[in-house]
């Protein structure tokens, strides 16, 4: 492993400890399940979330969770097999469960309604698995987006919580890689050689975030800062309304890690 690439390493999870420094992501003793779509984004924050475990004294277990089916049903789409072949190489525990869907679910289903079948089924199969955490992939640009998003279709400036509670506390929902950029996990993965993500479901290239994804694309050409301060400003205005509590946003990523090329070997897993 190249110094360079430990020292990427090292950044991301950096990243991550100050995500979950500001927002207050893992305890010690957690079972977090991971959402994995198979795409970039989620095998990005399964393996960081498993390289970090070595470096720090916190436990916690990962189980990655992939869930098949789209807006046309649960059985609609392929299993994703280089997924499979992932995370068997890497040793991790895993489930793959269809959607499940009510029998009068009119398909094909709407973002919102796969959305939340999709949601539905990962909290099933977390609370079986006794999880108290679920870990979602969205990265930096995803919270710029849905800010964006909500700002032109909601008129409120809110994005996606880093962290939230589900039923009474019963779940928490973190998203570790808040503050990583997609072009960073684009990278990872790339050092990685992930193998490639399934094939898009239709509807997400029309979707109403990838408008948005183009508006930013063009913003950016005119002042580097803007998505930070599209980010900043939906966090802070969260905070004010109370929606969420903000632990600790004055520490920068610090360089407190251990020797990166020691955490290589998975040595634990059971497939459930
Ligand atoms: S983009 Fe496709 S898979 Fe994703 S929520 Fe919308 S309908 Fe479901």
């Amino acid at each position: 492993m190249s110094k360079v690439f430990n020292k990427k390493i090292r950044d991301l999870i950096s990243k991550i400890n100050r995500a979950f420094r500001d927002f207050h992501m893992l305890s010690d003793g957690d079972k977090v399940a991971v959402a994995m779509s198979g795409g970039y984004d989620s095998m990005s924050l399964m393996l960081l979330m498993e390289m970090r475990k070595s470096l720090t004294p916190e436990k916690y277990d990962l189980i990655a969770v992939h869930i098949i089916g789209d807006a046309r049903g649960p059985y609609e789409t392929p299993l994703h097999k280089p997924l499979i072949e992932w995370l068997e190489s890497n040793r991790f525990a895993y489930v793959v469960s269809p959607m499940q869907i009510s029998p009068t679910e009119k398909l094909p289903m709407n973002c919102q309604r796969c959305t939340w079948n999709r949601r539905s089924t990962l909290f099933k199969i977390a609370n079986r698995l006794g999880c108290n955490k679920i870990a979602f992939g969205h990265h930096f640009d995803d919270m710029v987006e849905t800010a964006l998003l909500n700002l032109f279709y909601q008129g409120r400036m809110a994005t996606m919580y880093p962290c939230d509670t589900y039923f009474g506390g019963m779940f928490s929902v973190i998203r570790p890689l808040t503050y990583i950029t997609k072009k960073e996990i684009e990278s990872f993965a790339k050092m990685n050689n992930f193998p490639s993500p399934p094939e898009d479901c239709p509807r997400s290239a029309t979707s109403r975030r990838k408008m948005v994804s183009d508006i930013l694309k063009i913003a950016d050409k005119d002042y580097q800062n803007i998505r930070w301060n599209i980010f900043r400003s939906a966090i802070n205005t969260m905070k004010l309304a109370g929606e969420i509590k903000i632990y600790d946003d004055t520490n920068e990523p610090n360089d407190e890690w251990g020797n990166i090329e020691e955490m290589s070997s998975h040595n634990y897993l059971k497939k459930l």
